[in-house]
C-alpha cells in the first residue's frame, strides 16, 4: 500500500515501479471525482456518479473506501482478491483512511507512507502539475497537513526528494531480496 499527500509523487512513483516490475498488479479505484485531462476510464480510475458509488458500497463490493476533499474513492474488492488468490502482488495507491481499513483486513500488508521533502515543495509540485484549481490545491494542502500527522502509523516512511532514490527505497521494501 502506498499512501501520502496529494502531489507528493505517488502516481509518478507507481508508474516507474510498474515499468520496472510489470508483474505487480495495480488496483484501479472507483471514484466520483471528474476525470482530469488525459485520464482514461478503467486505467486511472473507474469514474462514476455518486449513485453508482453508493451502490458499490451497498453491495459490499469495495474493500475499503473514503471521502477525500469532496469525493469518494474506493478499491473494488473482487479484482484484488482474485489477484491475491493467484499469488500476484497487489499495489494499492490510497489515502490514509482507506489504508487503515486495509491494514485491518490484511494486517500483513506492507504500508508505505510517502513524505514530501517540505511543505513548500509539496505545494510547488501541486501547482507544477497543473491539474487542479487554486481552490482545489488549497483543499489538498490542508488535507496533506492532516495526513502527514498519520505518517508514524506506517511501517515504512520514504521521503520523495530525488525520484530515483525514493524509487530504490520503495524497491528495497517491496523486494528485500533484490539487493
Ligand atoms: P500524487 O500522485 O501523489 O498526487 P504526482 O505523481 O501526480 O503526485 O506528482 C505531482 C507532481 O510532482 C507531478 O508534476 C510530478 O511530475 C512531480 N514529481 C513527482 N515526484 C517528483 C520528484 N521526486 N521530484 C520532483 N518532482 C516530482
Ligand atoms: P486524486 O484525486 O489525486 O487522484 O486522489 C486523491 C487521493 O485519493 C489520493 O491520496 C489517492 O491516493 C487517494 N485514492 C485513490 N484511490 C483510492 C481508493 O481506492 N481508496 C482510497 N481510500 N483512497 C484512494
Amino acid at each position: 500500500m502506498l499512501t501520502g499527500p496529494s502531489g507528493v509523487g505517488k502516481g509518478t512513483l507507481v508508474r516507474a515501479l510498474r515499468e520496472r516490475h510489470p508483474e505487480l498488479f495495480l488496483s484501479v479505484s472507483a471514484t466520483t471525482r471528474s476525470p482530469r485531462p488525459g485520464e482514461v476510464e478503467g486505467e486511472h480510475y473507474y469514474f462514476m456518479t455518486l449513485e453508482q458509488f453508493e451502490a458499490l458500497i451497498q453491495q459490499k463490493e469495495l474493500l475499503e473506501y473514503a471521502q477525500y476533499v469532496g469525493n469518494y474513492y474506493g478499491t473494488p474488492r473482487a479484482a484484488v482478491l482474485e489477484k491475491m488468490d493467484q499469488g500476484v502482488d497487489v499495489l494499492l495507491e490510497i489515502e490514509v483512511e482507506g489504508a487503515r481499513q486495509v491494514a485491518h483486513t490484511f494486517p500483513e500488508a506492507l504500508r508505505i507512507f510517502l513524505l514530501p521533502p517540505s511543505e513548500e515543495e509539496l505545494k510547488n509540485r501541486l501547482v507544477g502539475r497543473g491539474t487542479d484549481t487554486a481552490e482545489a490545491i488549497e483543499r489538498r494542502l490542508t488535507r496533506a497537513k492532516q495526513e502527514i500527522r498519520y505518517a508514524p502509523e506506517f511501517t515504512y516512511r520514504v521521503v520523495n526528494g530525488e525520484l530515483e532514490q525514493a524509487l530504490q527505497a520503495i524497491e528495497a521494501i517491496l523486494f528485500p531480496l533484490m539487493r
